[in-house]
């Protein structure tokens, strides 16, 4: 799922989990600085930049972007033994990271979380009372950006209203779950026997 920073991916994300069985979300690393409340291991694994730099040239990253300022990435381990198990996997990520996960795993679903406005989106960021005036921003720029590739993602959302982002969102995850892709043969070979 990507979304701008302050768009309510978190918040979406929380609700929805847990109704939703065998899916596994992937704890990012950042170099960003923790913000209150914010726990190792739990929002992110907090790294100093040369950890993360270190995790990236021991290929422990499926993927990485910069984003104002600061290194986020997605350590590859837990996304593959996850996978392994079975497990669908939930990944938050920027846009420039969405794309390489896409190219990597092309059967990979993109979400895209939409602030209702551009000035909502403000709104909520400033209300946050977490960032300067210039990483906001910043952050505004790359929310923009990110608005105009809303095409390369398979769904939208909007978060106007939070229950609904939160339905919409389920539905889509429910809705992939049933693709006719995902038919066992054996299933079929069973339908086909009852015609
Ligand atoms: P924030 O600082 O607001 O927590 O996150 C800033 C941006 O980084 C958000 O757009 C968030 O989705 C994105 N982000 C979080 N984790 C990752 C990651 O592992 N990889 C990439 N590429 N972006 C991430």
């Amino acid at each position: 799922m990507t979304g701008a920073s302050g768009v309510g991916k978190d918040t979406i994300r929380h609700a929805a989990l847990p109704d939703i069985e065998n899916l596994f979300f992937s704890i990012s690393a950042t170099t960003r600085t923790k913000r209150e409340g914010e726990v190792h291991g739990k929002q992110y694994y907090f790294h100093s930049k040369e950890d993360f730099e270190e995790m990236l040239a021991n290929d422990g990253l499926l993927e990485h972007a910069e984003y104002v300022g600061d290194y986020y990435g997605t350590p590859s381990k837990p996304v593959l033994e996850a996978l392994a198990r079975g497990q669908d996997v939930l990944l938050e990520l920027e846009l420039v990271g969405a794309r390489k996960v896409k190219e990597k795993m092309p059967e990979a679903i993109m979400i895209f979380i939409a602030p209702p406005t551009l000035s909502e989106l403000e709104r909520r960021l400033r209300s946050r009372g977490t960032d300067s005036e210039e990483k906001i921003q910043k952050r505004l720029s790359r929310a923009r950006e990110e608005i105009k590739a809303v095409k390369e993602f398979n769904y939208v959302v909007v978060n106007d209203l939070l229950t609904r982002a939160v339905r919409d969102f389920k539905s889509i995850i429910y809705a992939e779950r049933v693709k006719s892709k995902y038919i066992e043969p054996q299933d079929i070979a069973r339908f086909l026997k009852e015609l």
